[in-house]
């Protein structure tokens, strides 16, 4: 048996959108940017995808650019928006001081690392035992000079739900840019960039059944952003490059089932983690749920299983047949605690103990009773033979 449980890493394809991508691979190929009646019919077919991702998002499709997924749309924000406008003067509406919370992706840490090392003022906003900012140490932190706040939707390694909506009232408030990463939200959270008074906001298709290599950022175009990459000037000068069109009209066509179908989906999904972690506690000792019992994703179980190597936990399991995480998949392959197990405050003993399942619509509760089956063997033998203290 094959089961697939770390659809926070990436998602399977539904077969719907691979049916409406397939005619742009085959037979409606012209570049959207052609003059000529292949490239007319594309650009209209662009349009009308933004159109139907601006209706889904609450946003101005005119403000949407097509990128090849989060890690870029996050870099064009963060570098473009410090970068163009680092006035020192607050007056002028510029200001060198970034925020960003402890507990992003690398996409977003990484960067904010380089503006720091740019000279750019960088800070890490904490976040409680359960993995949730606090708005009241963003007060703390605001300042005059504070351009851009980073905080993201939901976190992709304990599925903790961040309080966009307040964070972005707040900095609309303080005239302050808001970004949130909402790459885990769909279709678990109904975005709303309207509501969350968010300027910029990055997504990744393949995160919720759509093609990889193709997602987008919401761009305040109000706000000055030189663009990184130079070229035709496709996406009003913001993002050079021919169109991905398969590829986004696979992504419109997966964010409109993922939110058509959200009611059924978060369901499916809740059901499915409820049972596979009420029996992990019934039939597996020493096991602990790491984040916010009540205020995470419902796709994300994030469990410590104490005295064992998450590592060693991840290959035996792998052996079965069963794909799971022991945090970002970004971050498997290095030996090195997570950063975001370490903000939430868990032991020394205890971060490289840490298993991420990821559930999603395609799983079923044949896949869960196997892998709790696995998983008993697993732990059991692990345990035998390699104590940790
Ligand atoms: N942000 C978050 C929260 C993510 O989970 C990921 C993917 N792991 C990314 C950004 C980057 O997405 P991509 O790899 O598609 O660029």
């Amino acid at each position: 048996m094959q089961v697939y449980l770390d659809n926070s890493a990436t998602t399977r394809l539904d077969e719907r959108v691979f049916e409406k991508m397939k005619p742009y691979l085959t037979e409606k190929y012209g570049n959207a940017s052609s003059i000529h009646f292949m490239g007319e019919e594309n650009s209209l077919t662009l349009l009308k995808a933004k159109e139907q991702i601006g209706r889904i998002l609450n946003c101005d499709h005119s403000n949407l650019i097509f990128t090849s997924g989060a890690t870029e749309s996050n870099n064009m924000v963060l570098k473009g928006v410090m970068r163009s406008n680092k006035d020192p003067e607050p007056s002028s509406g510029g200001g060198n001081h970034i925020l960003v919370s402890a507990i992003e992706h690398p996409s977003i840490l990484e960067t904010a690392k380089q503006l720091k090392e740019e000279g750019f003022d960088v800070e890490y906003i904490p976040v409680d035992s359960s993995g949730v900012v606090d708005l009241t140490q963003i007060k703390k932190m605001v300042r005059p000079e504070t351009l851009l706040i980073s905080v993201m939707a939901v976190n992709n390694e304990i599925g903790t739900i961040q309080p966009v909506e307040t964070i972005g009232a707040f900095a609309r408030k303080k005239g302050i840019l808001f970004h949130t990463d909402a790459v885990q939200a769909v279709p678990y959270k109904t975005i709303d960039i309207r509501g969350w008074n968010a300027d910029f906001l990055s997504l990744s298709a393949h995160k919720f059944n759509g093609p990889k290599g193709v997602g987008l950022a919401y761009i305040n175009r109000r706000v000055k952003i030189r663009p990184f990459m130079a070229g035709g000037g496709q996406e009003y000068g913001l993002r050079s490059g021919t169109h991905n069109l398969p590829g986004i009209v696979g992504m419109a066509e997966a964010l409109r089932l993922a939110y058509e179908e959200q009611d059924e989906i978060v369901k499916k999904v809740s059901e499915l983690s409820a049972y596979f972690w009420k029996r992990i506690q019934e039939e597996i000792e020493d096991v602990q749920l790491n984040g916010d019992l009540k205020n995470r994703n419902p796709n994300n179980l994030n469990i410590m299983f104490r005295r064992i190597e998450g590592e060693a936990i991840l290959m035996d399991l792998s052996t079965k047949g069963i794909c799971v995480s022991t945090g970002s998949a970004c971050s498997s392959n290095k030996l090195q605690a997570s950063n975001i197990l370490k903000a939430i405050g868990l032991k020394d003993n205890d971060l490289n103990s840490n298993i991420r399942f990821t559930l999603g619509k395609f799983n079923t509760k044949e896949e869960i009773d196997y892998t709790v089956g696995a998983l008993k063997e697993t732990v059991a033998r692990l345990r035998s033979f390699t104590p940790l203290k």
